[in-house]
């Protein structure tokens, strides 16, 4: 007769089981998010691609392995699909989220309507950029709950359509965090920076590659205090905010990057909101 509250209490338990920690963190499959596909228990790593991109792909909880895949805010929603060791395909469902408007004046026109050299200029540092984002290596990351990179109260949300002195321009593409000039910014998992740059639109910028695709970008920074190369431990401090390149004024702007797609990371420090 106790057999049956037990197994009353085992069904009830599975759904939680079924679902750990990392998954129930990260699986948030909207433009600009996250989607936690299980690849099922298997010897050793699977390999997993998404648009032809290698995935971070974890063992999780000692029971299966999952891929983790960032969603650019250009994925359409509906069905998508991953490819897992070069044969099986495994789908998983896009959701909407809606992004709100944001306008801003600059004094700068030139940050709105550049002049040809200033073109010129971004689109060199744009594929700087976009290679260090391509960039996989195969360590694990230290940490996928990361820790708040400045302490300071969140600003402009990811994703924001922006209009700069009434011209639609890129989305925002990061988190701000407001901070006063000087406030050291600290890695928020352990990584290797892969980049530093002193670049038109974001100023001063340290990229710091965590591991398999998951790589962070932190800008308008008034100091660098690491070297291209370096190994920083989790909380290592990289630089001090400022406000230096396209930034009204002093603040943090972090990305957030997961197979070459910048995703929103409140996701990452559990402060997201559908
Ligand atoms: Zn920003």
């Amino acid at each position: 007769m106790r057999l049956i509250p037990l197994l009353i209490a085992l069904l009830l338990a599975l759904p939680a089981q079924a679902e750990g920690f990392i998954t129930r963190l990260l699986n948030k499959p909207v433009p600009g998010g996250v989607a936690v596909v299980d690849l099922g228990p298997a010897t050793t790593a699977p390999r997993a691609t998404y648009q032809g991109k290698p995935l971070l792909v974890i063992h999780e909880d000692g029971q299966r392995w999952i891929a983790i895949v960032g969603l650019p805010l250009s994925v359409r929603p509906g069905s998508q699909q991953i490819e897992v060791d070069g044969q099986r395909r495994l789908s998983f469902q896009v959701d909407n989220r809606h992004y709100a408007e944001q306008r801003i004046t600059l004094k700068n026109q030139q940050q709105v309507t550049p002049n040809p050299a200033n073109l010129k200029r971004i689109e060199h540092e744009l594929a700087e950029q976009t290679r260090a984002y391509r960039q996989f290596s195969p360590r694990q990351p230290s940490n996928l709950l990361f820790d708040r990179p400045v302490d300071g109260p969140l600003s402009s949300p990811f994703g924001l359509r922006r209009f700069f002195n009434g011209e639609e321009r890129n989305p925002h593409s990061g988190l701000d965090f407001a901070a006063a000039r000087g406030t050291p910014v600290r890695a928020p998992a352990a990584g290797r920076v892969i980049l530093l740059g002193d670049y038109f639109f974001n100023g001063k910028t340290v990229f710091v590659d965590h591991g398999q695709g998951l790589i962070s970008m932190f800008c308008h920074l008034s100091a660098i205090d690491v070297k291209l190369g370096d190994e920083l431990p989790r909380g290592a401090v990289l630089g001090k905010v400022g406000a230096t390149g396209r930034a009204t004024g002093p603040h943090l702007h972090w990305n957030v990057s997961l197979n070459d797609a910048r995703i929103d990371p409140a996701i990452f420090i559990g402060a997201f909101k559908p």
